[in-house]
């Protein structure tokens, strides 16, 4: 009898101890400690869900760099104090960017522009896969040491006004394969000494290119499964990346490949090749690509953005923000070239050969409708770098996949949740939920109803710090925030 007593008298303490904590949200006062930032009203896009799912907020709390609390507008639950607080209003709360597909390049030995860029466009991740370029090909310096140094500069607490930067380091190619900074691998033991090194280097990925007989990306994949290791890049055929395991389709000309109705020869990977695209063929391919859990990333503006008419005046944005004043002004004079260059592809071609690209355009757009309705992830991921440049074309990109007939909301995943999907970092980044880091885009107004809202940035904040506020405007620039003009 005494032992029941007691017994249940430890368990009525217990039963108390655990009301304590449900007691102490009611009365603020008492022990709920500071938040560091409280952002308060707006209406959340959490990108949770697969369909869009706005939730009118009462506040969103933020400590250590992490999202600690989600209060709905009809919860009753008491908003902790905070000498740091944003007024939401009517904005549209997101998860911060992820361009999952850019290439690293010495524009600057501290990088300005990329964390500048970056943080100006509300992307508070960026993935490299294929750092350095032409700088390491022609200095000989090692693009793995030379990416790793920039990683953790990037990444240092000492830099808070710039992107989180993941990697893959050299990507691998065959023995007979032509990049100049890829890694030659023939066998089972030289690709897993290789990754070895790379997990030794930090890298979050796996790059891999169009050489890679069927055998040895079997083995590559084989070989980074066991290390945690995603794979992306390039494939001559998408059913071979399927086969391979592959959960990532870089640009259209593997997906081209498979459903071409003849050889594209010395066409291959341009848009004439995918002019060739039969369509007819694309339904059982796509079956194949979403059961299989394959992402594909089209860089549409890489590939299609100098002649698309949805690109018309963006040239003009470009040149304007390398003027001086510009987001970009401060680029090397060869790298504005560059740039210059890309845009001015078009006008090298003539009538006819337009019509032909606008052709593959269209193409590609409608298998990507097929895809995209079919249940398939398209990643918003830009290739930006060498001639392209980043934070801006992110939207750019979007922009595209809107006017190709793509739903907003699913073009919002390709830029947060998915890219966090494919690359492993769903735990930490992607979404807004309770326990992620507070990478956070304040929008103006609704990207759900047109793309082109992506672009009304209110705030940028990176791990609980404000990058970009409404008022920082500090930076001369094209017209791209209503928030800046105001
Ligand atoms: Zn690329």
């Amino acid at each position: 009898m005494t032992l029941l007593r007691r017994t249940t008298s430890v368990l009525f303490t217990l039963f108390l101890f655990a009301l304590l904590p449900a007691c102490s949200t009611e009365n603020p006062t008492q022990t709920v400690s500071e938040a560091d930032l409280v952002i308060l009203g707006g209406v959340l896009l959490d990108m949770v869900a697969d369909h869009a799912d706005p939730k009118p907020l009462k506040a969103l709390v933020i400590r250590g760099g992490k999202i600690d609390r989600i209060i709905l507008a009809d919860s009753i639950e008491a908003i902790p104090s905070s000498l740091n607080t944003i007024q939401a209003d009517s904005n549209f709360i997101l998860p911060g960017f992820f361009d999952a597909h850019v290439h690293f390049r010495p524009w600057l030995p501290d990088a300005s522009i990329w964390k500048r860029a970056s943080s100006y466009y509300g992307i508070t991740t960026l993935f490299d896969t294929g750092p350095c370029g032409d700088h390491c090909a022609e200095s000989g310096q090692d693009p793995n040491e030379w990416i790793k140094a920039y990683k953790d500069f990037m990444n240092s607490s000492a830099v808070p006004d710039g992107p989180t930067l993941f990697m893959t380091g050299r990507r691998i190619q065959s023995l007979d394969g032509t990049h100049p900074l890829g890694v030659k691998l023939s066998s089972r033991g030289e690709v897993a000494t290789y990754l070895d090194s790379l997990v030794t280097l930090g890298v979050d990925g796996v790059k891999v290119e169009s050489s890679l007989s069927a055998e040895l990306r079997t083995i590559v994949m084989e070989e980074a499964n066991a290390r945690g290791l995603p794979v992306v890049g390039h494939s001559r055929d998408a059913n071979e990346s399927i086969a391979a395991g592959m959960k990532f389709i870089e640009h259209m000309w593997p997906i081209t490949s498979s459903i071409a109705s003849s050889d594209p020869g010395e066409k291959f990977g341009s848009p004439q090749h995918d002019h060739l695209m039969a369509l007819n063929k694309a339904p059982e391919l796509i079956r194949s690509l979403v059961d299989n859990g394959v992402y594909i990333n089209p860089t549409m503006m890489g590939r299609h953005g100098y002649f698309a008419e949805s690109m018309n005046g963006e040239a003009a944005v470009d040149f304007q923000s390398m003027e001086f004043g510009g987001l970009f002004s401060d680029m090397p004079e060869h790298d504005k070239e560059g740039v210059r260059a890309w845009w001015a592809r078009a006008d090298e071609m003539n009538v006819d050969q337009i019509e032909i690209y606008k052709e593959s355009l269209r193409k590609v757009e409608e298998f990507l409708i097929l895809f995209s309705e079919a249940g398939g992830k398209i990643l918003v991921a830009t290739d930006s770098g060498e001639d392209k440049l980043v934070g801006i074309n992110l939207h750019r990109e979007m922009k595209m996949l809107a006017d190709a007939g793509i739903a907003p909301y699913r073009i919002l995943l390709g830029a947060t949740r998915w890219p966090a999907e494919m690359t492993y970092k769903n735990e930490l980044i992607g979404t807004i939920e309770q326990g992620k880091q507070a990478d956070i885009v304040l929008l103006g107004s609704d990207p759900t109803t047109d793309i082109r809202n992506s672009r009304d940035i209110r705030y940028v904040i990176k791990a609980g710090t404000v990058l970009r506020g409404p008022t920082d405007c500090s930076v001369i620039m094209p017209p791209v925030s209503v928030s800046c003009s105001e």
